[in-house]
């Protein structure tokens, strides 16, 4: 079976777009007794991007705390905030939600906007298209570039067994809002660290065996962006590297990411590495399996002067070792796609411990 994917209907990309937010966002508010959500990296509090959001008096304006990667738990509470609000418009849906922030406030967004019209907890739905009914409106506004989150139709949630997301054609966005200048000052290692799941998703996708011509399109684009940006440089590194994250995620829409995102999923649900960082940690443990990826991703690092933590995993306790492994194991697509059908007679749970305590 093909797979049939919905996509973002509606993008609107350009340095100072995010002024457009307000004007995008009138035709979906009804005429009186509703409101507009706002979820927001509360990074931007102390910010002046705070001032340039188009909260109206009615809006809710909720600041997202992304210290930890999102769990189903945190979503849940933001759920029945949402809830407790829509009380003072007759139990009335909100006319729509804006996510802010990097990859882990855009997944929340899209996860509060989904479990707002589906029963029970956001654990529930971690899987595949157990979503029953369409979402509020949903709008994403980058402010970290590279998961492309703004694309996926999955939101990853950390649930109580495991870290997985929710993936569902009700969870892509309605409308993109691109802006680069959004994306202009994170800190040195942060940007690296989003921007590389990107190189690595494309890396990923472009050496696995479920590779086609749609996934090879938008995965070489992407990566020959993130070489612009992270080798070369130059004043519009940041247009550059936000079409990046969005060609990678439309690669891996089609095909699938490998055995560093299999490895990295064990670390951030055991150790709660977040997903950038962990993923560079594993990944300059791959020589062996992307060994021009490796080579290149080390030269990128070099030119950015970025120095990975070292000895994550050594020592830990044997339970969590062993946790860890479990949760890469059963990611059985990454490993086939990786690998090939016959992946098990390659990988085993021994050598994917040898992986982990090299980290
Ligand atoms: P993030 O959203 O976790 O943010 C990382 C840090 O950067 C946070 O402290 C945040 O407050 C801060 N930040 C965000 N924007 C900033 C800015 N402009 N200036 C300064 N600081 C800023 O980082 P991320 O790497 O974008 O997202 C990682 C998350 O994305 C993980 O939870 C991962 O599981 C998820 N993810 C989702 C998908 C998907 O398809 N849904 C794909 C890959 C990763
Ligand atoms: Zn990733």
């Amino acid at each position: 079976m093909f797979r049939n994917f919905k996509v973002v209907s509606h993008v609107v990309f350009g340095r100072g777009c995010f002024s457009q937010l307000n004007d995008i966002l009138v035709p979906h508010r009804q005429e009186t007794g509703s409101f507009m959500v706002f979820l927001v990296d509360d990074v931007f509090t102390e910010r002046s991007l705070r001032d340039r959001l188009p909260v109206k008096d009615q809006d809710l304006l909720l600041w997202v705390n992304v210290d930890d990667e999102p769990k189903t738990v945190y979503v849940d509470e933001l759920t029945q905030r949402v809830k407790t609000y829509m009380k003072e418009f007759s139990d009335q849906l909100p006319d729509g939600i804006v996510g802010l922030g990097g990859g882990s406030t855009l997944d929340i967004a899209k996860a509060v906007a989904v479990m707002l019209t589906n029963q029970g907890s956001s654990a529930d739905y971690q899987g595949w298209d157990l979503i029953r009914n369409p979402a509020v409106y949903h709008v994403a506004v980058p402010t970290l570039s590279g998961t492309g989150a703004e694309v996926s139709r999955t939101t990853v949630l950390i649930g109580p067994e495991r870290k997985l997301g929710i993936n569902s054609d009700h969870t892509v966005f309605d409308q993109l809002v691109l802006d680069p200048e959004l994306i202009a000052d994170p800190p040195t290692d942060q940007r690296f660290y989003t921007g590389m799941d990107c190189y690595i998703h494309c890396v990923e996708s472009l050496t696995g065996t479920y590779l086609n011509s749609f996934s090879k399109s938008f995965g070489e684009k992407a990566i020959d962006l993130c070489r612009e940006v992270f080798l070369d440089g130059g004043p519009d590194s940041d247009d550059k590297l936000m079409m990046a994250s969005y060609f990678g995620g439309m690669s891996i829409a089609y095909s699938q990411v490998g055995i560093c995102h299999a490895l990295s999923y064990g670390l951030s649900f055991v150790l709660g590495v977040h997903h950038g960082i962990g993923n560079c940690i594993v990944f300059d443990q791959l020589e062996g399996y992307y060994p021009e990826g490796v080579a290149e991703f080390r030269r990128m690092m070099e030119k950015h002067s970025i120095y990975l933590p070292r000895n994550v995993v050594a020592g830990i306790e044997g339970d969590k070792l062993d946790k860890m492994i479990d949760v890469a194991f059963s990611l059985e697509p990454l490993w086939e796609n990786a690998l090939g059908a016959d992946w098990k007679e390659v990988m085993t749970r021994e050598r994917i411990g040898e992986l982990y305590r090299r980290m």
